[in-house]
C-alpha cells in the first residue's frame, strides 16, 4: 500500500488549514467559494474578488491575521502560512489582497503602541483591508529617497505626497505609511505612520486610479495621494525617526510569509499538469509515459519540497529564532518565489497548449496562476534586492564559518532541532526588539551540514540502508560545494571585489541559497522522520533532491540525479499516490477537499 498519510502525527498547526480546505470544497466545482470558475471570471473582468474575500471573512479568516496576544486567532505564523496556501492554491488575487492586509498590520504588531495594536486589531478583525505603502513612482526599491513628507504642524503632522503601486491603496481602510519626517538622507529621517482613513478630514487624500497589471488583474493596485493631510503625532509607530528600522524588520517577516502565495500556486501548477498528463493519450500512451515529461513532473515535486523546506523552517524562525531573519528572510524571499516560478514554467511545458488557454482545463486556471505568481518575486523586496542582501552578508558568513569550521555547539544543535520539529510548538509573535538588523555572520542552518551527516550515519531511521548511504554521499558532495563557495568569496575579497551588487557575488548568493535549501530539507527530514511516516520518512524525495542539486552545482554531471532508476520509480509511485489520494504536494500532505461543499 502507498503510505502518504500523516497517520502517526496530528499536527495542531495544520488543523485550521485542513478545516478551511474542507470548508471551501473542491475548486473544480463551480458553485464552491473560490472555485476556478469564479476566480478566472473575476480575473477576466479585471474585477476585485469581493465575493471571495467575503467568503473567507465569513469563516473568520481575518482573525488569523491578528496574533492571539492582540485579541486575534493566529497561534503562530506557521498556522497563517498553512491557511494562506489553502487560499493561494485557488486564487492568488484574493490571497494577496488579504495577505497585504496582514503586511500592512505587521509594523503595528511589531512596533505599535497599545492603542495602535487595539485599533489595528479591531479593523482587521472586522475584515477591513489594509496596506503597507512604501513605494513611490520616482524611487521604486530606493525607499531611502522617499518624498512623501510628514512636517510638523500645530495639530501634529502634515502629510503630503503620493505613494504609487500600492496593493489595496484605494480599498484599504488603514495604511502603514513610510514618510520623511525630517530633511536629509539618514536612516533617522524616515518614520512609519499608522493612518486610519476613517479619521481623516474630507479631501485629505485622493485615490490614485487602479493600475492595470499583467497578473492579479482584479486586485486593487493603485495608490494614494496626501494633500495637506493633518494627523496627530500619536500615529507614529516606533518613534519619530524609527521608520527605517521598523520597515526593515517588517519586511523580514513579510518576505517569509509571502512565500505561502508561491507554494499554493505551485501546488496547483503541478496538480493541473499531472492531471492532464495522466489522462492525455498521445502516440498510443499517456503523456506521463514520455520520460522527459515524467522527469519534468518529478523535478517539479522535488522543487516544491525543497522550497517548502526553506519556508517551513524560516516561518518557524519568526518566533523561535527571530534574530536570524535578516539573512534567512532574504534567502526565503529569493529562493521560494523563483523556485515556484520554475515549477510553474516546467509544469506549463508538460501542460502544453492548455497552459495558455483561458478556459477548459480547470476553467483556464493555469494561465491566471502563472501571471499571478510572477508578482510574488517583485514585491516586498524584489529578487534582485534580496540577492543583494544575501551577497552583502557573504563576507561575514564565510569569515565566521572559516573560524568555526561549521562546528555547532550542543545548544545550537538543540535549537536547530526545535526549529525544524513540526510537532513542537512555535506559538507566539515577536516584537521589534526580538529582531536584528544583521545576522552578524551566523547561519546555523548551512553550518549544520556536517553535523546532519553524522546524525544520519549514527541514527538509522525508516529509510533502507542503501538509501542512507546514498544520502551520505550526496551530503559529502554538498560539503565540498560549501567549501568551494567559501573559497570563492575569499577570492573575491583578494581581487578587491567588495560590491554586494557585483555579478560574481550575485551568482555566489544564488549558490548559497541552493546549499541553504539543501541543508533545510535535510534538517526537516532528520527532525521529523520519526513522526511523519510514509513518503516523507522513507526519504527517496530527499535523496533525489540532493542528487539533483549536486547535478546543478558540482562536477558530477547533469544526469547524475537521473541514474538511480529504483529510487526514481519509488518516488514516482509515491507522487502518484499523493495525486490519486488528493493530498497536498507537501511535507505535510493533508487531504484536499472533494466534491461539492
Ligand atoms: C502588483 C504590484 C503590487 C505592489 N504592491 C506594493 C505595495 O502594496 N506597497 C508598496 O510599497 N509597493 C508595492 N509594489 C512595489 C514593489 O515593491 C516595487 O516593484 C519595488 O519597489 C521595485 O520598484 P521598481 O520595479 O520601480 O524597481 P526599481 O527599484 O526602479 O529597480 C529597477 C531594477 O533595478 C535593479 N535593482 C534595484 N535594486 C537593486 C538592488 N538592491 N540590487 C540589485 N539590483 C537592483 C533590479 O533589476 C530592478 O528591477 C507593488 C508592485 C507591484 C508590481
Amino acid at each position: 500500500m502507498l503510505m502518504t498519510e500523516v497517520d502517526r502525527l496530528d499536527l495542531p498547526t495544520w488543523r485550521k488549514a485542513q478545516e478551511l480546505e474542507q470548508h471551501l470544497g473542491d475548486p473544480r466545482v463551480a458553485a464552491n467559494p473560490l472555485s476556478c470558475h469564479t476566480t478566472v471570471n473575476f480575473d477576466e473582468g479585471d474585477e476585485f474578488p469581493q465575493k471571495s474575500v467575503d467568503a473567507l471573512s465569513d469563516v473568520g479568516f481575518f482573525n488569523y491575521l491578528v496574533p492571539e496576544k492582540f485579541a486575534g486567532a493566529m497561534a503562530s505564523p506557521t498556522e497563517l502560512m498553512a491557511l494562506t496556501r489553502v487560499v493561494s492554491r485557488r486564487d492568488l488575487t484574493t490571497a494577496i489582497a488579504i495577505g497585504q492586509t496582514f503586511l500592512g498590520a505587521l509594523p503595528v504588531w511589531l512596533g505599535g503602541s497599545d492603542e495602535q495594536t487595539a485599533l489595528q486589531s479591531s479593523h482587521v478583525r472586522s475584515a477591513h483591508l489594509g496596506c503597507l505603502a512604501l513605494t513611490e513612482k520616482g524611487h521604486g526599491s530606493d525607499v531611502m529617497s522617499s518624498e512623501v513628507v510628514a512636517e510638523p504642524h500645530a495639530d501634529g503632522l502634515c502629510v503630503s505626497g503620493e505613494k504609487w503601486l500600492i496593493n489595496n491603496g484605494t480599498r484599504g481602510t488603514t495604511l502603514s505609511l513610510l514618510v520623511r519626517s525630517k530633511p536629509g538622507t539618514g536612516m533617522d529621517t524616515l518614520s512609519l505612520l499608522l493612518i486610519d482613513k476613517e479619521t481623516l478630514s474630507d479631501g485629505a487624500t485622493k485615490p490614485v486610479e487602479k493600475i492595470p497589471t499583467h497578473g492579479i488583474r482584479g486586485a486593487d493596485i493603485s495608490g494614494i495621494r496626501f494633500v495637506d493631510c493633518v494627523v496627530p503625532e500619536s500615529v507614529v509607530m516606533g518613534g519619530v525617526g524609527g521608520g527605517f528600522e521598523l520597515m526593515v524588520k517588517t519586511l523580514q517577516i513579510s518576505r517569509i510569509m509571502a512565500t505561502g502565495f508561491s507554494l499554493g500556486a505551485s501546488d496547483s501548477a503541478i496538480r493541473l499538469a499531472l492531471d492532464f498528463a495522466i489522462d492525455r493519450q498521445i502516440y498510443g500512451a499517456s503523456v506521463v509515459d514520455i520520460p522527459a515529461a515524467r522527469f519534468s513532473l518529478i523535478g517539479c515535486l522535488l522543487d516544491q519540497f525543497m522550497a517548502e523546506s526553506v519556508a517551513l523552517i524560516t516561518t518557524r524562525a519568526i518566533t523561535l529564532q527571530p534574530s536570524r531573519l535578516t539573512l534567512w528572510s532574504a534567502i526565503t524571499k529569493y529562493y521560494v518565489p523563483v523556485t515556484s516560478e520554475k515549477i510553474v514554467r516546467d509544469s506549463g511545458v508538460v501542460l502544453g497548449a492548455r497552459h495558455y488557454i483561458r478556459e477548459d482545463h480547470w476553467s483556464g486556471l493555469f494561465q491566471k496562476l502563472m501571471r499571478d505568481n510572477a508578482v510574488v518575486s517583485l514585491f516586498d523586496g524584489s529578487t534582485a534586492v534580496n540577492l543583494g542582501l544575501i551577497a552583502g552578508q557573504l563576507n561575514m558568513l564565510v569569515a565566521a564559518r572559516t573560524k568555526s569550521h561549521g562546528h555547532l555547539e550542543p545548544e545550537q544543535r538543540d535549537e536547530l532541532l526545535a526549529l525544524a520539529t513540526l510537532d513542537q510548538a512555535d506559538t507566539g509573535f515577536p516584537r521589534a526588539d526580538d529582531l536584528e538588523l544583521s545576522n552578524n555572520g551566523h547561519d546555523e542552518i548551512l553550518d549544520s551540514l556536517g553535523w546532519l551527516a553524522e546524525k544520519i550515519a549514527a541514527e538509522p531511521g525508516d529509510e533502507d540502508e542503501d538509501l542512507r548511504q546514498l544520502l551520505l554521499e550526496e551530503i559529502a558532495l554538498l560539503l565540498l560545494e560549501r567549501d568551494k563557495l567559501d573559497a570563492a568569496v575569499r577570492d573575491l575579497n583578494l581581487a578587491k571585489d567588495f560590491k554586494p551588487t557585483s555579478e560574481a557575488r550575485f551568482e555566489l548568493a544564488k549558490r548559497y541559497c541552493q546549499l541553504f535549501a539543501a541543508a533545510s530539507a535535510i534538517l526537516i527530514w532528520v527532525a521529523n522522520r520519526d513522526t511523519i511516516n510514509g513518503m516523507f520518512s522513507s526519504g527517496e524525495w530527499l535523496e533525489l533532491m540532493l542528487a539533483r542539486i549536486n547535478s546543478e552545482l558540482s562536477e558530477v554531471g547533469v544526469s547524475h540525479w537521473m541514474q538511480n532508476k529504483v529510487v526514481i520509480e519509488r518516488l514516482w509511485q509515491q507522487f502518484l499516490g499523493l495525486y490519486h489520494d488528493e493530498k497536498m504536494f507537501s511535507i505535510v500532505p493533508f487531504a484536499l477537499a472533494k466534491g461539492v461543499r
